[in-house]
């Protein structure tokens, strides 16, 4: 580095100084010596100003009234590439950088009016490139007029490389090039403001690549980090716009995006973004197949920049707890069940670690038949101090954060593993139902744990039968699709609840189910409310229609099975059949009743 960046700065006002003390002490000198001896300071003061202009490490040039070059004290091509002749007579404004051309005529102006002015512009090099200076200027007078400019030059390049080189560091990441967690925050801050004035929503999505431990672990650190710059790489595929996209840390990155106007493009958007990594990654001829936890969060949830980024990584995070690869957006209950639920939902998972949930089983008959021609599979939990809890005290907590997802997956393969020892056991074999909750049905992986459980148990598919409730079929497509994959694996497919949530019965028929479960609402009143009864007899006959088999929940009477039966519903469930019964009571069940 040259010496004089870190002097320079200082260089203008000390060489003035020195200059003026020299001068100053000089004519003093040369006063008293002139007194005493002649010729004085003045005979000297043309090789003094011979040596200034010749030997000053300060660049400087005059420059007339028309802004051209009149004279410089010294070659200027090391610094400008041009010659001293190549410069003379040339207007100064044309070696100065467009962007900087306004600021150096208004310099320019006011010396001539008598000011002395600094400033920072850049001009461009015979060779092209940029060089960045600092300026000082000041009028020359002769005879009381302005007859042109003196301007000394600093070459500030290396100063200003460093500066950005520290602004960089500040807000870049060094290794994959992308800005940094202070950028981003920054920027989502403007994009906020902008977005807030325009009335349009904005989407942050928190990203973490899931196991990346586990390859640095398996092939070291640097591999790890290649493997980074590539995933750094392929999500710039999806958010191509600069400042969309920031490396926070380690194997974490953000994003933000606002160019849609329902929060469902928002979903789609991030289902995109997921799917972009169903392609493996190759490095050194290894494929390493990654996968991403993502959460997001709309700006329409309220908050800053920084609160914005919190809920997308508290979104992300729950992701992480419930088993990774999937995606959750950021809901005002996921931060009230953090604080109300934390307690149950630590006891929670304690309890499943325990081995304290048990499983009922309530069986399903045929109005035809009275056989069994089923079972529903009931969560329970046998808490140490507060006993057996049903699930309506704690599925709803469960599935607020998260926890449902462990626990479904461990009833479907308990329910799995119990129905497979009884048909070992030589009872007659039914098919169990499992009750599936929305985050499991939102799961990536979905049929491929379902297709794990089958084989690990041995269980054939067709004796399992899964639930889901109609808010589940709203993503149509999506729902579609799962839905058809899970008939491939060979199990049923039942609607739970029936006629409580939102179903579009055109789509109703193009999904591959097999049952709807009437819920108990419409039997409660049967007698004595004919509206719901009409409503009742219409599922079962439109049921029927699109060739599903009709279950009805929540039969408690004998008024309820005349009124099934007269409407040729297929099966019951209910107290009046049997309640949901532990495990134990299952085989005396099966072998009676089948
Ligand atoms: P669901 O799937 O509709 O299950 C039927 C519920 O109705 C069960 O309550 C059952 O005990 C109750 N029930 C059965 N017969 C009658 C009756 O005649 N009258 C009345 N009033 N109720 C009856 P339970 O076991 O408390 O479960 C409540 C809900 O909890 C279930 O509703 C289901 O949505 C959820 N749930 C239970 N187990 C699981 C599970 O393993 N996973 C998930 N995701 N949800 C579960
Ligand atoms: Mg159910
Ligand atoms: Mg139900």
């Amino acid at each position: 580095m040259n010496v004089w960046t870190d002097v320079l700065p200082w260089a203008v006002p000390a060489a003035a100084i020195v200059v003026a003390v020299i001068l100053f002490a000089w004519r003093g000198f040369a006063r008293r010596r002139g007194r005493r001896q002649r010729p004085g300071f003045q005979s000297y003061q043309p090789e003094l100003l011979e040596a200034l202009y010749k030997d000053s490490p300060i660049f400087f040039a005059v420059v007339d009234r028309h802004g051209r070059f009149l004279v410089v004290n010294r070659d200027p091509s090391s610094l400008l590439g041009y010659t001293e002749r190549e410069m003379a007579g040339r207007p100064f404004l044309h070696i100065v950088d467009e962007d900087h051309k306004a600021l150096t005529e208004d310099v320019f102006r006011r010396t001539l009016n008598g000011e002395r002015c600094a400033h920072d512009i850049r001009v461009i090099h015979k060779g092209g490139h940029g060089v960045d200076l600092q300026i000082h200027t000041t009028p020359l007078v002769r005879r009381g007029r302005t007859v042109g400019i003196v301007v000394f030059v600093l070459d500030i390049s290396e100063r200003k490389r460093s500066m950005d080189r520290i602004h960089y560091m500040a807000y870049y990441d060094d290794m994959t090039g992308l800005p940094n967690r202070r950028w981003f925050t920054n920027h989502l801050r403007e994009k906020l403001d902008e977005n807030a004035a325009q009335n349009r929503q904005l989407c942050v999505v928190y990203l973490d690549v899931d196991r990346l431990k586990l390859v640095n672990a398996s092939f070291g650190r640097d591999f790890g980090d290649m493997l980074l710059m590539l995933v750094a790489e392929r999500l710039t595929r999806q958010f191509r716009l600069p400042g969309q996209l920031a490396r926070m840390e380690g194997d974490e990155f953000a994003a933000m995006f606002d160019d849609f106007v329902h929060p469902n493009e928002a979903v789609k958007r991030v289902e995109q973004l997921q799917r972009l990594f169903e392609e493996p990654f190759e490095l050194n001829g290894v494929p390493i197949q990654l996968t991403l936890s993502v959460g997001a969060a709309l700006s329409g949830s309220g908050g800053d920049a920084v609160t914005l980024l919190r809920m997308a990584e508290t979104a992300m995070q729950r992701v992480k707890e419930n088993g990774k690869n999937d995606y959750l957006f950021y809901s005002s209950g996921l931060e009230r069940a953090d604080v109300a639920n934390l307690k149950l939902h630590h006891e929670l998972r304690r309890g499943l670690q325990n081995g304290e949930f048990i499983l009922y089983f309530q069986p399903l008959f045929s109005l035809e038949s009275g056989r069994v021609t089923g079972l529903e599979a009931l969560v329970r939990w046998n808490h140490p101090e507060r006993g057996l809890i049903s699930p309506g005290e704690f599925v709803k907590a469960a599935e607020e954060s998260g926890f449902i997802v462990g626990l479904g997956d461990w009833v479907l393969e308990e329910a799995c593993r119990q129905n497979k020892a009884w048909q070992d056991a030589g009872l007659p074999p039914v098919p169990v139902s499992v009750n599936l909750s929305l985050r499991q049905f939102l799961q990536r992986n979905l049929v491929g744990k379902i297709a794990d459980a089958l084989a690990r148990t041995g269980l054939d598919p067709g004796y399992l039968d899964l639930e889901i409730t109609e808010s589940m079929t709203m993503d149509v497509e999506r729902a579609g699709q799962l839905l058809r994959e899970l008939k491939e694996l060979g199990v049923h497919i039942s609607i739970d609840d029936f006629g409580t949530g939102y179903s579009s019965f055109h789509h109703l028929k193009t999904f591959p189910i097999d049952r709807l479960k009437l819920d108990r609402r419409f039997l409660s009143d049967v007698g004595r409310n004919p509206g719901d009864a009409a409503i009742a007899a219409a599922i079962i006959m439109m049921g029927h229609s699109l060739n599903l088999r009709v279950t009805a929940e929540g039969v408690e009477n004998e008024e309820q099975v005349a009124f099934l039966r007269k409407h040729r519903c297929d099966e019951i469930q209910g107290y009046y059949a049997s309640p949901p019964l532990p495990a134990s009571q299952i085989p005396d069940l099966l072998r009676k009743r089948s």
